[in-house]
């Protein structure tokens, strides 16, 4: 039975990292096709103006809060989730976890090069995971039916994609039960991260609930979304006061 707290109208998952990484395994055992998605106060926001993201992340599998504003916004709802729990961290773990089982991962995502970079590092890193396919994010609506074909044949356990927010989601609540993947989730900027171009956020920052403030500093044309995170908090206090 999924926990969940009621953010704004969406649920998010009261789920610690261990949990979120069970709850993957038993999708990958139980077979289908199930979608994750890993929501920060920018993608909330995005979901109060845009109907059709709004659905798609109701009907999630799973939704992680990922980043302090979606961790502060469930405490000041009174009911807190229990940790962060970022993309990048859970799909480390999820590597961490199974790669002995001999998991099986797609990555689809990021500029030409990147998603082949990241797959040769955690190759290295995570003995027994097997890469079942790699393909930059760039492409035309030509070549998605060459891109769904290739997923298919591969039938990958997990399915990371990584075409940024709302993209992603769109993406993969599209095309959920054509892809013949068994967990997919909309993850980001992680292939960035794991192929070592990106640095992550430092420890510091991502402790004290300061990512924003780093992401802020590293990526400044962002700043105007990123006024996205105080009117989350508004609005959720301003539920939280009217109780609606
Ligand atoms: N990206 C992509 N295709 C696109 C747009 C973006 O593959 O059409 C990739 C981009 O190269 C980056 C990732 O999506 O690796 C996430 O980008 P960003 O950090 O802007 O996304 P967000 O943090 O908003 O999810």
């Amino acid at each position: 039975m999924r926990k969940t707290v009621d953010i704004l109208g969406i649920p998010v998952d009261a789920i610690t990292m261990k949990e979120a990484v069970d709850r993957v395994g038993a999708f990958v055992s139980k077979g289908g096709a199930h979608a994750i998605y890993t929501p920060n106060a920018e993608i909330m926001m995005a979901a109060q103006r845009d109907p059709e993201l709004n659905e798609i992340l109701k009907n999630a599998d799973m939704l992680v809060a990922d980043g302090a504003g979606v961790v502060l916004a469930s405490k000041l709802l009174g009911r807190p989730v229990p940790e962060k729990v970022s993309g990048i961290d859970l799909v480390r773990e999820i590597f961490k976890t199974y790669a002995s089982t001999g998991l099986s991962c797609y990555l689809l995502g990021a500029k030409p090069g990147v998603a082949q970079e990241a797959a040769d590092r955690i190759k290295a890193k995570y003995p027994g995971l097997v890469i079942a396919g790699v393909r930059d994010g760039y492409f035309t609506e030509q070549e998605e039916a060459e891109i769904i074909n290739d997923i298919g044949r591969s039938s990958p356990d997990l399915l990371l994609v990584a075409l940024g927010a709302p993209k992603q989601e769109k993406w993969i609540y599209k095309l959920l039960g054509r892809l013949n993947a068994k967990v997919c989730i909309g993850v980001g900027g992680t292939f960035d991260i794991l192929s070592g171009r990106m640095r992550l956020c430092p420890d510091f920052f991502r402790r004290n609930g300061l990512e924003w403030l780093y992401r802020l500093c590293k990526e400044p044309r962002r700043a105007r979304r990123m006024l996205d995170l105080p009117r989350f908090i508004l609005r959720v206090l301003y539920a939280r006061v009217t109780g609606r």
